[in-house]
């Protein structure tokens, strides 16, 4: 596994080859290659084999801090890890599909896509209509609950992740809202002297004030704090709401399989626990027929949430014991990999119980989500069936080209 380079222009880099000490288990060789993005800022590129850690580095860098950084990710993670059961809900893996390449190459060659930033990207009229299409799928699941819509603000407010306990489990993907101080000096001196170097803004980290809002990471959160510390209304609550997210990826942000800002259609269920797991299994089932209408090649397998290293081990045991979580991967036949598009996931009375807010009876809400990532699903539908709609199933080219 490779991650592309970061594209700024600097120095050579430098290749350190690092030996664990241990065999990486071959299901942890992604997670590991996924949070070495996160082990020092002169990392470029990271190549992860079960014997052989090899990177790409800034020449600057201070290797032996460098190496302990790295050292201590890949041994929280994998040394000793025990092998998550895999459990498969769906299997249509083999369905025949008609595209073999990778899209990106020509949907930048067809302008349908334009990197603003690494892992921002504007969507021309193609890839949007597709959007749009698989937008109408998740819009009829919704319907067919009967949910209440929902329009959520795309900045959240840092009491709000503290109360659960967001810090802990993902800092590592935190992306930040401020504004500058209201103070006339500091704001003279910001529009005399604000500019950009190499992308970046040179202005004094002064002239910002504390930080109250982040860039929402999820669409449900907005739902359980609008109904915390209360009792639920009349026990029970479906909703759906739509939402640009956003999850830092540092240097894994290289295409449209993992962005800094997506868009998110999630229908939430609150209420008793047999409620949110029936209708999370009721989803399941229409979302089955949705893709076997399209004739997309995709398995439903159980998964974790993307946890930070000291907190990674203990909670992804505990997801995959009580099957909190299961994602639909979708396949990418140009390098024989999976994409998760979508989860249906259980919390269990987590959010109930952090937020105070209660059933009938008195006691903590369940609370589970079903969630699709928009630009992953359009980029998973081009991988199997290419740019050209005349190759595409009638129903999304009637709908979409
Ligand atoms: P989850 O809550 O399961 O982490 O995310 C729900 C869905 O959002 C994922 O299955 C995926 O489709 C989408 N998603 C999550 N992270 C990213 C990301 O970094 N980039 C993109 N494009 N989609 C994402
Ligand atoms: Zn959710």
């Amino acid at each position: 596994m490779e991650i592309e380079p970061r594209s700024h222009q600097k120095p050579e880099p430098v290749l350190v080859e690092i030996e664990p000490g241990f065999t990486i288990p071959d299901f942890m060789l992604a997670e590991v290659q996924i949070k070495l993005a996160y082990a020092d800022e002169h990392i470029r590129s990271a190549s992860v084999q079960p014997e052989l850690i090899r990177l790409q580095v800034e020449a600057e860098a201070s290797q032996p801090e460098l190496i302990e950084k790295v050292q201590r990710i890949v041994e929280s993670l994998a040394k000793g890890a025990i092998r998550p059961k895999t459990q498969i809900l769906e299997d249509y893996m083999d369905r025949p599909v008609p595209y073999k390449a990778d899209p990106m190459p020509e949907l930048i060659r067809l302008a349908e896509i334009s990197q603003e930033s690494p892992g921002v990207f504007a969507l021309g009229p193609l890839v949007t209509r597709l959007a749009g299409y698989f937008e109408s799928q998740f819009l009829a699941l919704a319907d067919s609950f009967q949910a209440a819509p929902y329009r959520f603000p795309t900045l959240i407010p840092a009491r709000y992740l503290e109360r659960v306990n967001y810090f802990r489990s993902f800092p590592h993907s935190l992306t930040f809202a401020t504004h500058l101080r209201s103070d006339l000096d500091v704001i003279d001196r910001f529009s005399q002297e604000a500019a950009c170097a190499g992308g970046e803004l040179t202005a004094s980290p002064d002239s910002f004030a504390a930080v109250q809002n982040l860039l929402s990471p999820a669409v449900c959160y907005h739902l359980y704090f609008a109904l915390a510390d209360k009792p639920l209304p009349q026990g029970q609550v479906i909703a759906t709401a739509v939402g640009h997210c956003f999850r830092y990826e540092a240097i894994n942000l290289t295409s449209l399989e993992r962005l800094w800002d997506f868009t998110m259609r999630e229908v939430i269920f609150v209420g008793s626990k047999d409620f949110v797991l029936e209708n999370r299994e009721t989803a399941r089932q229409r979302m089955r027929e949705a893709f076997e209408r399209i004739g997309l090649a995709y398995r439903v397998e159980n998964a974790n949430d993307p946890f930070f290293i000291g907190e990674f081990r203990k909670q992804a045991a505990f997801q995959s014991a009580f099957q909190l979580k299961f994602e639909i991967r979708v396949s990418l036949p140009f390098n024989q990999s999976t994409l998760a598009v979508g989860s249906y996931n259980y919390h269990q009375d987590f959010f109930g119980r952090s937020l105070n807010i209660t059933l009938p009876d008195g006691s903590p809400a369940h609370t589970g989500c079903v969630a699709f990532g928009l630009e992953r699903i359009a980029f998973a539908f081009l991988a199997q069936f290419g740019l050209d709609p005349s190759g595409w199933p009638a129903e999304v080219r009637q709908a979409a080209a």
